[in-house]
């Protein structure tokens, strides 16, 4: 099943439920000063969940774009993009873990098709010196579900996060418990906020046994211990709690807020552990393929990030941002100009972005017509950025790798350096200075920091006079 049809069958089993299709938010929330971007389905709707009552009732569904800048460096694994869809469904004060729990089961299995034996799900472990109990009723939830399906339960309860799973390795189904799994704006129980609500989540996992256990992640293969072999594809919160003075008190109004990866969803729908063989990812790559003329199994990270940077990028300008020196805007150049660095990497040159974001467009054409309706304006904010920023690139790196041969560590000053002079984004400084090897010294990123705010001060004090 291709990743189109999982977004629509997604939002179709849950219309079938009884919930309204919401619109999406765009990608930049002006009103949330916590965060630049959407990151998940849940954040526009907090209001509601804290109590507010939605327009549409008290069972909504939706698909989110998200952007999570805070996972750029993870891009380049089989599993982390910047950008994703996250499907949503909520209850806000209705259904609780009984009915979500066997929703997500009915959409994952009966529909999709995941195979149940593969699946790996963790519930709250519980916490004694708060008086919280573990979530046996989810728990209990997901061994009905499993042993229906026939598959084995026999380790259930086994697992805490501590233990691993060397009990469980090789294709065992596992309901582990966890302390993780909680939620709240601040954290665990004990440390979220006087007035917040929060509450236990339950995860699901699903598992690629054709991928070899990487022990840089521990000795035993676990669901939650990013080791490749498991793939966090879903979560349901259940907010039931709220901080009081005097601890945890039971929210008089339970909610549900679930989040499911679109591409991870859709990548283990066709057996791949990989989201960049998912129907909206694979043309990207090709096109990047076809540009380097190189196969992605020999270039695999460069061709993840520039496939990744360029679709978020699209999403971006076509949600209103262009690439500055700040804020929204900075994040975008900070993508493009490092999509910009891998592709010199493999050799792709002049016009990349456009053409990478001219396919990325047609892979999202059908299900997003606003992007292809900004597709003449997108690319040519692309093709903008990636003329002024090749025109410095080369002699940048030329002076990073000067610079390293001084062998003596770069200062904030150096990299401050290399993004006036050469338009480098500091982090992208930071991390050619990694590859080649080379130090920083300690407080670079202060110093960096304080350098930038003195340009800014004297810049606008020259404006200022000026007028
Ligand atoms: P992970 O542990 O893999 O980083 P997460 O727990 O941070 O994921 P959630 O905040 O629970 O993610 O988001 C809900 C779902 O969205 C996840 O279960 C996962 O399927 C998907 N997801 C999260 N981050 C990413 C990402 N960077 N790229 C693709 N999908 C993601
Ligand atoms: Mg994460
Ligand atoms: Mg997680
Ligand atoms: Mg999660």
């Amino acid at each position: 099943m291709d990743i189109n049809q999982i977004r629509q069958l997604y939002l179709d089993h849950f219309t079938e439920h009884g919930h309204q299709i919401i619109d999406r938010a765009p990608l930049v929330l002006n009103d949330d000063a916590t965060t630049l971007f959407t990151g998940s389905g849940m954040q526009p709707l907090l209001p509601y969940l804290l109590g507010a009552d939605h327009p549409a009732g008290d069972r909504l569904v939706d698909v989110q774009p998200c952007l999570r800048s805070q996972d750029i460096e993870e891009v380049g694994d089989n599993r982390h993009t910047t950008f994703f869809e996250m499907l949503g469904n909520w209850s806000l004060g209705g259904y609780f873990k009984d009915e979500q729990i066997r929703f997500a089961w009915d959409f994952l299995v009966n529909k999709v098709g995941l195979d149940p034996a593969r699946m790996y799900v963790s519930v709250y472990s519980g916490d004694q010196s708060l008086e919280i109990s573990p979530d046996d009723e989810s728990a209990q939830v997901w061994h009905e579900l499993f042993s229906a399906a026939g598959v084995s339960t026999d380790r259930i309860d086994l697992v805490t996060e501590e233990r691993g799973n060397a009990e469980g390795s090789g294709g065992a189904r596992i309901c582990g418990y966890r302390d993780k799994n909680w939620w709240s704006r601040g954290g665990g129980p004990e440390t979220m906020p006087v007035g917040d609500p929060g509450g236990p989540d339950t995860e699901i996992f699903y598992y690629f046994p054709q991928v070899e256990h990487d022990k840089s992640y521990g000795e035993h293969p676990h669901p939650n211990s990013d080791g490749g072999q498991y793939l966090e594809i879903g979560n349901s919160v259940f907010m039931q709690f709220q901080r009081t003075e005097n601890g945890l008190s039971p929210l008089p109004r339970r909610n549900v807020d679930f989040g499911g990866g679109l591409e991870r969803i859709a990548a283990a729908a066709i057996d791949s552990p990989d989201v960049y063989r998912v129907g909206t990812l694979a043309p990207i790559v090709s096109r990047i393929e076809e540009l380097s003329g190189r196969a992605y199994d020999d270039d695999t990270e460069a061709m993840r990030v520039i496939a990744d940077h360029v679709r978020g990028a699209v999403f971006l300008i076509a949600d209103g941002v262009r690439p500055s020196g700040k804020e929204h805007g900075y994040v975008l150049r900070r993508l493009l100009r490092r999509a910009i660095r891998f592709a010199h990497a493999i050799e792709c040159f002049d016009g990349t972005l456009e053409s990478v974001a001219d396919a990325a467009i047609d892979a999202y054409a059908a299900a997003y017509p606003t992007l292809d309706a900004a597709r003449t304006e997108i690319l040519g904010v692309l093709a903008k950025e990636e003329r002024q920023f090749r025109r410095t690139l080369g002699k940048g790196l030329r002076e990073l790798r000067r610079l390293g041969k001084e062998s003596r560590p770069l200062s904030g000053a150096d990299l401050f350096t290399l993004y006036e002079r050469f338009g480098f984004p500091v982090e992208l400084a930071a991390e050619e200075a990694n590859r080649l090897g080379v130090d920083l010294l300690a407080g670079w990123r202060a110093d960096f920091d304080t350098a930038m705010e003195r340009q800014r001060q004297m810049s606008r004090a020259s404006s200022t006079l000026g007028t």
